[in-house]
């Protein structure tokens, strides 16, 4: 069967293996049929070499870890052959430290947790994968191939999870919310924030393609420029760029008890800035800015019900090419106005 894979820690490995193996059995007792995969930043990442580890034994890895699948069987009665699934990314340490333990992979302590297509397990950018059924997340047949976008939804349901958590630490009514990156993960933050019913706002570094109008069409503002011109202060902040003067001025401008989610991995780059008026603005504001990765299957579960409940149309615009599994080499070429791209196999 088909498969993409890299060779990790190798650049310009990527390449689509025509005679891989059948997933094994032991990679659990859903036998799943892909259909798509999206593709994200971390793809790109692992294919120059940065990152990304095969499993133990191979020396390649499937890339793949934003998928949707048909299942083809499932000897344990949990699903149906024909549901759409989507299979959760991380799966708990060994050990496993107190969080896996409690089926908080996301949380995990000691670093020892795998992933598939990053992290020691197989990718879902093959023809058929396996996983274990309590691994995979059914999705309303409804979607379709929407149902690709689940694994970047499942980020920030954790993410508005916690946000939420964190507000009730005392009495909060929050009013207004700033989205930093017009992305897919800006997007879809942006999304959760509307069907809060908050007043919301995305800002973004440009304004070409189709960002400014997905983000009206959730009734939110769009902006370019930066934080401070904005002249208001918000009480949820989604950072979503990873972009060192955007995450600082994004924590400046929260409200009093305000909240700052960061969802952006930066690069390193040095920058001046006042630690202090920082410091100052945190304690007087009663504010919190706190980081969040990944998703357990919890936070799968409520982004498989903000899809459902979602638009159709809107997030069918999110998906701004679709590529045949073929074609692999342009689906994990950037261009300027994508959004999330997909690779489409079984077609
Ligand atoms: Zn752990």
């Amino acid at each position: 069967m088909r498969a993409i894979t890299v060779t990790p820690g190798r650049t310009n490995s990527l390449r689509l293996a025509e005679d891989f193996p059948e997933p094994s059995p032991d990679e659990g007792g859903l036998l799943v049929e892909a259909l798509a995969v999206g593709i994200c930043g971390t793809d790109r990442e692992i294919i120059d070499g940065e990152y990304g580890e095969p499993p133990p034994g191979a020396t390649e890895l499937v890339l793949g870890h934003e998928s949707l699948g048909r299942v083809l069987e499932d000897p344990s009665g949990s699903f149906s052959p024909g549901d759409l699934v989507a299979g959760i990314v991380r799966h708990p340490d060994p050990v496993p430290c107190s969080n896996c333990a409690v089926g908080e992979w996301d949380m995990c302590r000691n670093g020892l947790y795998t992933e598939h297509g990053i992290k020691c397990l197989q990718g879902f950018a093959r023809d058929r994968w396996r996983i274990s059924p309590e691994f995979a997340v059914r999705l309303a047949p409804e979607l379709a191939e929407l149902g690709v976008l689940l694994e970047p939804t499942s980020v920030l349901a954790k993410a508005w999870e916690h946000i939420e958590r964190i507000g009730a630490r005392a009495a909060w009514e929050p009013k207004r919310v700033l989205v930093t990156g017009a992305g897919p993960i800006g997007l879809l933050a942006a999304l959760f924030a509307a069907q809060r019913g908050y007043e919301l706002h995305v800002l973004n570094r440009s304004a070409s393609g189709e960002k400014p109008g997905l983000v009206e069409a959730l009734g939110g503002t769009f902006h370019t420029g930066t934080v401070p011109e904005l002249g208001i202060e918000f009480d949820i902040v989604l950072e979503c760029t990873g972009a060192p003067t955007v995450v600082l001025d994004a924590m400046c401008q929260a409200a009093p008890n305000g909240i700052v989610s960061l969802t952006g991995v930066s690069s390193g780059r040095t920058i001046d800035f006042d630690a202090g008026a920082l410091n100052r603005a945190l304690v007087l504001e009663n504010n919190v800015v706190f980081g969040t990765v990944n998703a357990n299957r919890r936070h799968w579960e409520l982004a498989a019900e903000a899809l459902a409940a979602a638009d159709r149309d809107w997030l069918a615009r999110m998906i701004t090419r679709r590529v045949p599994v073929e074609r692999y080499a342009e689906a994990y070429d950037a261009e300027p106005d994508d959004i999330k791209v997909v690779l489409e196999f079984g077609r």
